[in-house]
């Protein structure tokens, strides 16, 4: 169990609060340790060392709890200040590892925070940062004074706002008896519900007079969650993606996730999936959550018909700024939806130009979605289009490109299409295709040069042409766009998954000028509009999504998960139960000769404490852009395990 300290404002008894309760926790039985990061005020001994005196305050109650800051400073000062004037940096990430050596030994961890909430670091990041990254329960102490309801609101309001949970508020410097305090108290009890820990103000400072007053109200800080978790209920009555609703796999269930970590009930994972290609950005970012919570507090839903608004506005003039041949964008709801419209799309402008085609041409392999209209251009098999046989539209399937990214293009791949493609000349209205990498139909790379050959095509026969980059938009592959790599241009495009680094749900179908002005003559209109079409809290962490890639390195970060991947899957290619590897951008693919149990692996994979969801003959990663070297290497490290451990099949019993 771990403990943040923080207070709502300088001075107001902290260090007194964490040594007792330090004291108090260790008297009960249990084996705690305190740690102060940073420490400003630090005073050099004849020796020339420098003495933390917070430090010595916990020294005072637990003689053995003598563990120097990760940064001391002499200047009683802002940290950011005082590190910067004996020309150092403070790092998030080195106080992280400091923590983590210090407390593996100990029940209990308590991290003191230097000042309050939005104490700087350093130029950019500021104590809140460090809780976040840490995330453990907060324990807020402030005085019983004048204006101690607005600072104490005002810090729960921040602290829940950035995901993080308080354990207790510890009033300090309390009076029974004094007719403010009392109000006071029982306005923040009464307001908050969070758990109330009194301390009256001592006589003199000794520690001690606290333990016992804590030691009573200890309970509060160890309070189990109410809401203990359901999952009965979620096996008797969720029914999760692809599965068996009497026996359905195991679910773990998630508490929290920050940066690329998921934070389950029984221990934290490094992910590997983004959330099934969403959450490029990691988890909990800062600016989206601003983002999100700011639009929140101005509407979160208003119909599109006949209205409109900023984020809308805003996110549409960003996308048309990534996508600079394409000028008009139709809003939905999800990926399925996108794919829906684009087909629609198509449809309704070869109706306009009057002739009637109403196939679509695609490739084996493909996945578009699970509703009809999506599901009828997916792979006719792993689609399981048997089971909807009858209600399915048909439509025309060519192979899958089979020439590799990474090889000579070889044109015979061609043949069997463009014969499609002549023989059907009088029906088909559009081609829709995954630029170049297919994901859920087998994460399969293919060739640039085969989308400009099917661009050469839908020319000729008068065909539109859809990418579907659902997927791999927003830099996946190394590109902002999948098509860029083949520099071809698509007449329709759909986006959704990243759209909103995996914050809620949205999608886009975007296209060139002439859909809309084919589609519109004669006062036509497009025949959409769904319910929650542009919803604005979705468009406005979309729109801080975008700006965050435009100003941000993704290029980079893609390239180095890419360098690793290749260095760290490779070893996985000498296994003789693995068929092929191959990586593109932040994608990286192991299939394997036979299918894998997903339950066996799935068991393995959390408790080495990662999150990789593997399916059929496939273990993939597509990590949030912004994991670390050594964490991305472990992930590649722990698939070579499965695989050569025989993790993946079933246990014979
Ligand atoms: C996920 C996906 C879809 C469907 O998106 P949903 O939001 O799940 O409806 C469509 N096309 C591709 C390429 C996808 O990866």
């Amino acid at each position: 169990m771990n403990f943040f300290i923080t207070a709502t404002d300088t001075d107001v008894g902290k260090t007194f609060v964490t040594a007792a309760l330090l004291s108090a926790i260790n008297q009960n039985g249990q084996r705690a340790i305190a740690l102060k990061p940073v420490q400003t005020g630090c005073e050099n001994t004849p020796n020339g060392k420098l003495v933390a005196p917070d430090v010595q305050q916990y020294r005072s109650v637990v003689a053995e709890n003598d563990i120097p800051p990760c940064y001391a400073f002499r200047l009683p000062a802002s940290p950011h200040y005082a590190a910067q004037l004996e020309n150092q940096v403070i790092e998030i990430p080195k106080i992280l590892s400091y923590i983590k050596q210090q407390s593996s030994d100990y029940d209990v961890t308590l991290i003191e925070g230097a000042g309050g909430i939005f104490v700087p670091l350093n130029q950019k990041e500021t104590m809140l940062d460090l809780m976040i990254q840490c995330h453990y329960s907060v324990i807020l102490v402030c005085p019983n004074i004048l204006g101690v309801i607005n600072s104490v609101l005002m810090s729960i309001e921040t602290l829940h706002n950035h995901g993080l949970s308080i354990a207790a508020l510890v009033l300090n410097f309390d009076d029974e008896n004094d007719e403010i305090f009392c109000c006071n108290r029982e306005y923040l009890q009464q307001h908050t519900d969070i758990p109330l820990i009194t301390l009256p103000r001592f006589a003199s400072a000794d520690i001690q007079q606290a333990v016992p007053y804590l030691q009573k109200q200890l309970s509060h800080l160890f309070r189990q969650p109410e809401n203990q978790w359901d999952t009965d209920f979620d096996r008797q009555h969720l029914w999760h993606p692809y599965t068996n609703a009497l026996n359905p796999l195991p679910t773990y269930p998630v508490v929290s996730a920050s940066n690329y970590h998921i934070y389950t009930t029984s221990g934290r994972l490094i992910d590997g999936m983004s959330s099934w290609w969403c959450a490029a950005q990691g988890y909990n970012n800062q600016a989206l959550n601003q983002a999100a919570i700011k639009q929140l507090h101005q509407f979160s839903h208003i119909m599109f018909a006949g209205l409109t608004h900023q984020p809308a506005i805003e996110l549409g003039k960003k996308l048309l700024q990534l996508l600079p041949d394409f000028s008009r964008v139709f809003y939905s709801d999800s990926g399925s939806v996108a794919v829906e419209v684009a087909l629609k799309l198509a449809l309704q402008y070869q109706q306009k130009i009057a002739v009637q085609k109403t196939k679509i041409l695609t490739v084996l392999g493909g996945y578009h979605g699970d509703t009809l209209g999506a599901m009828s251009v997916c792979d006719p098999v792993d689609g399981m289009h048997f089971l909807f046989n009858g209600v399915l539209a048909q439509h025309i399937f060519a192979p899958r490109p089979t020439c590799r990214f990474d090889q000579e293009f070889d044109e015979t791949c061609l043949a069997e299409i463009e014969q499609l493609f002549a023989q059907h000349q009088e029906e088909i209205a559009a081609v829709i295709i995954e630029p170049i990498v297919q994901g859920a139909g087998g994460m399969w790379f293919y060739h640039p040069k085969y989308l400009q050959h099917l661009r050469k095509l839908c020319n000729q026969y008068n065909a539109l042409l859809i990418f579907d980059e659902i997927a791999t938009g927003f830099g996946r592959t190394g590109k902002l766009f999948a098509y860029q790599h083949a520099d071809v241009v698509p007449d329709i495009i759909c986006v959704g998954k990243a759209l909103t680094a995996g914050y809620m749900t949205l999608a886009a179908t975007i296209c060139q000028e002439h859909i809309a002005e084919v589609i519109s003559q004669d006062n036509g209109v497009f025949m959409h509009g769904p319910t929650f079409m542009a919803n604005p809290l979705a468009c406005a962490v979309a729109a801080k999504n975008i700006e965050l890639l435009q100003q941000g390195n993704w290029q980079q970060q893609v390239q180095r998960i890419e360098n690793i991947m290749q260095a760290h899957l490779a070893p996985c290619k000498r296994l003789p139960e693995t068929q092929d590897v191959r990586v593109l951008g932040a994608i990286g693919v192991v299939e394997l000769k036979e299918s894998v149990d997903i339950q066996t692996i799935q068991a393995f994979f959390v408790e080495k404490g990662v999150w990789i969801r593997p399916f059929g003959r496939l273990i993939y990663l597509m990590p949030p852009f912004i994991i670390a070297d050594e964490d991305l290497i472990y992930l590649c490290q722990t698939i070579f395990q499965a695989i050569s451990y025989q993790k993946y099949r079933r246990k014979s019993c």
